[in-house]
């Protein structure tokens, strides 16, 4: 298997805890793959009159326990293999916090940085005509995820209320406020993950007050996670990296002041009150939490004996490779896995369909309260299994989620 492919992987993790919940073999042969795909070569008219074929994805892995349910990326590295992990991911994310949605994921290889405004709009729409059949509040839903944004998912949006007719804003999540999107659905990945952090605390007997975090990724995901472990948990970030270079400072980095440095410039380089390190240095800092928050496998057998964090809390889906999560585990490092620790993404995307649906919206308040329960309902229900079985926090989540979907599957029939 290559350690490289990350839907082998996706697979991987779901045979060895068939295994550990004695799974029959038809129930885990149907979760192994996704229930449906689509593939379509998009064409889009280019600001020079020329016409690109764009190759997009959707993926929907698992429908028992309600509609699809899962972001669109762009990204020049995407393949079918990447969006089948993530759909297979998404199932077990909307399991693990107990929201009745399945999994699905989407992508279009692209590189955004080279389109302009005009050219990614007509990407959007070209993309929501494709896919329309697929989507829709009882169907699929997707949102944004690497590369995409609010506006985008607005431009998504427009193009199926026009196909349909209709207002439909629930349709797409992480959409503006102004269009239907929800209190607190920027901030939601991030904030979840930091409540989720703040219970491994509780049952590890950390007190986080100035211990140190360590950030891979300074996007939607990273901001918001460096930002709320400094106000809520009072951690510091010490270093942290994005696509460009990685910067650290041990007596910690002023995170607000680096928010507005990325604003203005795009990245965190250059930032005044921080100096520059290696990527493989970022990784073996001695650090109370390391958070990869940017893309997948970059926790690997060969970074992994260096790493010298308590705590690994997974933003990015898919960061660490099988061998590397046998050698943390075996140094006791203490994993908060991805489709728990990042669930607090989707967790407010369900909220954003429920407000659309009912046409009535909640307070930024309501939306993070009723996000903590979530989150600490769901870490509680994993650490108690893996205390209950003896098993680390990953399978844990595995066992946990697959339990439940599995039900759906016997209950509806299939299997
Ligand atoms: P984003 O595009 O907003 O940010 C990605 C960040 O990672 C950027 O800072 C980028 O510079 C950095 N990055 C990219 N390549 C890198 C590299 N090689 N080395 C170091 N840094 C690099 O994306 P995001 O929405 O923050 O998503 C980040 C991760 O979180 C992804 O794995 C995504 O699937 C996952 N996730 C996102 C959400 C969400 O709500 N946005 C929810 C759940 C999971």
């Amino acid at each position: 298997m290559s350690e490289m492919n990350p839907f082998a992987m996706a697979q991987a993790q779901l045979d060895e805890v068939a295994k550990l919940i004695d799974l029959d073999s038809s129930t885990h042969e149907l979760l192994r793959w996704p229930q449906r795909e689509m593939a379509c070569r998009l064409p889009v008219k280019m600001d020079d009159g020329t016409t690109r074929f764009f190759q997009a994805f959707r993926v929907q892995h698992n429908r028992s326990r309600g509609p699809a349910k899962g972001g669109i990326r762009w990204h020049p590295d995407e393949t079918i293999d990447t969006v089948r992990a993530l759909a297979t991911w998404m199932t077990w994310k909307c399991a693990v916090v107990d929201i009745p949605l399945g999994g699905g994921k989407g992508g279009i290889i692209c590189n955004p940085k080279e389109l302009s405004e005009g050219e990614k709009e007509r990407l959007a729409r070209a993309y929501m005509r494709a896919f329309a059949d697929l989507f829709g509040v009882t169907k699929d839903v997707p949102a944004p995820d690497v590369n995409t944004t609010p506006q985008i998912m607005a431009w998504m949006m427009d193009e199926y209320e026009t196909i349909n007719r209709q207002h439909l804003p629930s349709v797409i999540t992480g959409k503006p406020i102004p269009l239907g999107g929800s209190q607190g659905r920027g901030a939601a990945t991030g904030r979840g993950g930091i409540f989720a952090l703040r219970e491994a605390g509780r049952v590890l007997g950390i007190d986080f007050k100035d211990k140190t975090m360590v950030m891979q990724g300074f996007g939607n995901v990273g901001k918001w996670a460096a930002l709320l472990g400094e106000e809520l948990l009072g951690l510091k970030l010490m270093a942290v990296a994005d696509e460009y270079g990685c910067i650290c400072n041990k007596d910690g980095i002023d995170v607000k002041a680096l928010d507005s440095h990325v604003a203005k410039t795009g990245s965190i380089t250059k930032f005044a009150g921080a100096s520059p390190i290696s990527s493989e240095q970022l990784f073996s800092l001695d650090c109370t939490v390391l958070i990869p928050a940017a893309l997948e496998n970059v926790i690997t057998k060969d970074n992994a004996p260096q790493i010298k964090a308590d705590i690994v809390l997974e933003l990015a889906n898919g960061p660490t490779t099988i061998e590397a999560d046998k050698i943390l585990e075996k140094k006791g490092v203490f994993l908060v896995p991805d489709f728990l620790a990042n669930a607090g993404g989707v967790t407010v995307s369900y909220f954003e369909q429920v407000q659309n649906t009912y046409n009535f919206y909640w307070e930024e308040h309501e939306v993070n309260r009723r996000l903590n329960e979530k989150m600490t309902t769901a870490f509680n229900a994993v650490y108690d299994m893996s205390k209950k079985r003896n098993v680390n926090m990953r399978n844990a989540a595995y066992m946990v989620s697959v339990m439940r979907v599995a039900e759906a599957c016997h209950l509806r029939g299939w299997v």
